[in-house]
């Protein structure tokens, strides 16, 4: 009987497996996650998209609720193809 013994002992070191390494990265889900348009900063108001905004006005363009939360006035429909919103000034439900 001689099997060659050492050579299994020589590939069994060093070869810790990574240990404490296995966090797998957050990054590349932004597929999955529901995107919030924003546009000038601000979040696009969902209100006037629909038709009405029924919130503050603090300029053209931006309102605001009764917290004091500043929403932009921008379309918030989003192109498919190309994953953007189109952020245009007219409201989405009468323009796609
Ligand atoms: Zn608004
Ligand atoms: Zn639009």
């Amino acid at each position: 009987m001689s099997y060659h013994r050492s050579e299994d002992a020589v590939r069994g070191r060093g070869r810790g497996r990574g240990r404490g390494r296995g966090a797998p990265a957050a990054a590349g889900s932004a597929a999955v996650v529901r995107q919030t348009a924003t546009f000038g900063g601000l979040p696009v108001c969902y209100q006037y998209n629909s038709g009405t905004c029924a919130r503050t006005a603090v300029k053209q363009g931006v309102c605001k609720d009764a917290k004091g939360t500043h929403y932009s006035h921008a379309c918030n429909w989003m192109d498919k193809a190309t994953s953007q919103f189109c952020l245009k000034d007219h409201p989405r439900h009468n323009n796609h």
